[in-house]
């Protein structure tokens, strides 16, 4: 296959101590050959692949840079193409320079993303596997980094072409008993197909859900701060900013409205909101910030719960904790550097939830809370370590598609239809899970049909 020969930075825009520039294609030795002078006059042409080689860049007589050049032959390169690397003096202008004089070569300018694109094409990564290089690039922090090493890696694919895999297995025995009843009998077969039918919806179900961690990881985790007034939550943001932000007073109720701020958190973003003081009130100004803390209450990731913990508690506290019952929540007992009225066994009789004694004024206990989120996101009831999450969305509406139509056919089997409606329904999950991987159903499918039901048998 001829593909013609692209050529780009593939490193920043920015000055640094080396860039590199990128060639790949079916021209790339011959083209960097030209301009390329190692010594002893030899040619690229005549290197083994994987070899590296030191020289200078030319443009005819001119001499543009001082380079190191690494050669990578096909199939053994991230494109599959003959591929060179030149290592250069990192100035943008040299970089961009040694990118011209290849361009004049014959090399073309690289589109966005196309070296990924023919790695894909080329069948060196799926299409989960390539989006998962630019989620790998844009990971802020460990969870994400790892997540995205996992798809790369093919985790997701491997999922997805096992739960394919095994649709496939059914419809073609569906066909194969449809075509040929006289061999292949279909006598209790929808009890079979409800057992693996409910263990794919499951399964689906569960990387489906896994997508609102993949979208923590991305945007942050909203996450709102409530509490009765003058319990500290300004200063515990403050806190957590390391600036003040929020006005902090002792008279009660005094602020009025949600704040919104981003906090970096080790690299896990907390999109925070600091709402007015939760209580009854006669005030109408404060009162919308009441009704604004309960809005943002029912619609956040995470509830940080913030308890004065010298003092009792009260049915102020009574009312918030009702409405903590079903959501992930962290509570707070802050001024713990005071006299201790309210304890954790105090607390626990009426709101089971994780807790941590925090001293806004004091500056502890700030890194147990940064570490209960960690935990309770990231490593808790969804494990980052060795599940899959959905960070694409596109991945996640696949997904979807793919759940309705398994519970599709689980509906099928329960009203007693043909066995053919089962079929057109398994065969939607399956291509909208090839979605995923980016395969094309088509001759796969009629290769794996005659490949497991040989009808010669
Ligand atoms: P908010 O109304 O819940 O936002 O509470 P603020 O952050 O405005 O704090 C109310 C009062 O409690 C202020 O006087 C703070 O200085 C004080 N305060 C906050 N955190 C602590 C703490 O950990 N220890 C002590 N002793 N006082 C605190």
């Amino acid at each position: 296959m001829y593909t013609d020969t692209i050529a780009a930075i593939a490193t920043g825009m920015t000055n640094s101590g080396i860039g590199i520039v990128r060639v790949s294609g079916n021209d790339a030795v011959a083209i960097t050959d030209k301009v390329f002078r190692m010594k002893g006059k030899r040619s690229l042409c005549e290197m083994e692949s994987h070899t590296v080689h030191y020289g200078y860049l030319y443009d005819g007589e001119e001499k543009i840079d001082e380079v190191m050049v690494l050669l990578m032959r096909a199939p053994r390169s991230y494109t599959r193409e003959d591929t060179v690397e030149i290592d250069c003096h990192g100035g943008a202008y040299v970089v961009k320079r040694v990118l011209d004089t290849l361009i004049k070569y014959g090399a073309r300018p690289a589109e966005p993303g196309e070296y990924t694109k023919r790695a894909f094409l080329n069948g060196r990564l799926d299409l989960s596997q390539a989006e998962s290089v630019i989620d790998l690039i844009s990971s802020q922090n460990e969870y994400a980094r790892k997540s995205s090493l996992l798809q790369l890696s093919g985790q997701l694919s491997n999922e997805i072409k096992k739960i394919r895999g095994e649709i496939l297995h059914e419809i073609a025995f569906i066909e194969s008993a449809l075509d040929d009843p006289e061999h292949v009998s279909l006598d209790g077969y929808g009890d079979k197909l409800t057992k693996i039918v409910d263990n794919h919806i499951d399964h689906v179900e569960r990387l489906w859900k896994s997508s609102d961690n993949g979208r923590m990881l991305r945007e942050g985790i909203s996450t709102v701060i409530v509490g009765k007034p003058n319990v500290g939550k300004s200063s515990i943001l403050n806190t957590l900013l390391g600036q003040e932000r929020a006005i902090v007073t002792d008279i009660a109720g005094t602020t009025r409205d949600a704040l919104e701020e981003q906090i970096n958190l080790n690299g896990i973003l907390l999109n925070i909101v600091d709402t007015a003081g939760i209580r009854e009130t006669r005030d109408v100004v404060e009162q919308i910030g009441v009704d604004r803390a309960k809005h943002y209450l029912r619609n956040a990731d995470l509830v940080i719960y913030v308890v004065d913990s010298s003092l009792p508690l009260d049915e102020n506290d009574y009312e918030i904790m009702e409405l903590l019952e079903e959501r992930r929540v962290i509570i707070l007992l802050n001024k713990s550097d005071l006299k201790q009225i309210t304890t954790e066994d105090e607390l626990k009789k009426h709101l089971d939830k994780k807790m941590i004694a925090v001293s806004a004024r004091e500056k502890t206990g700030i890194s147990d809370l940064e570490e209960a989120i960690g935990q309770m996101f990231f490593t808790g009831d969804v494990a980052y370590n060795d599940e899959v999450f959905i960070t694409n969305t596109r991945h996640k509406y696949a997904l979807q598609e793919a759940l309705q139509a398994l519970k599709l056919v689980r509906q099928s089997i329960d009203d007693g239809m043909e066995e053919d409606f089962y079929s057109i329904d398994l065969m939607h999950a399956y291509e909208e899970l090839g979605k995923i991987i980016g395969e094309e159903i088509g001759e796969d499918l009629v290769n794996e049909i005659f490949s497991k039901f040989c009808m010669g048998k």
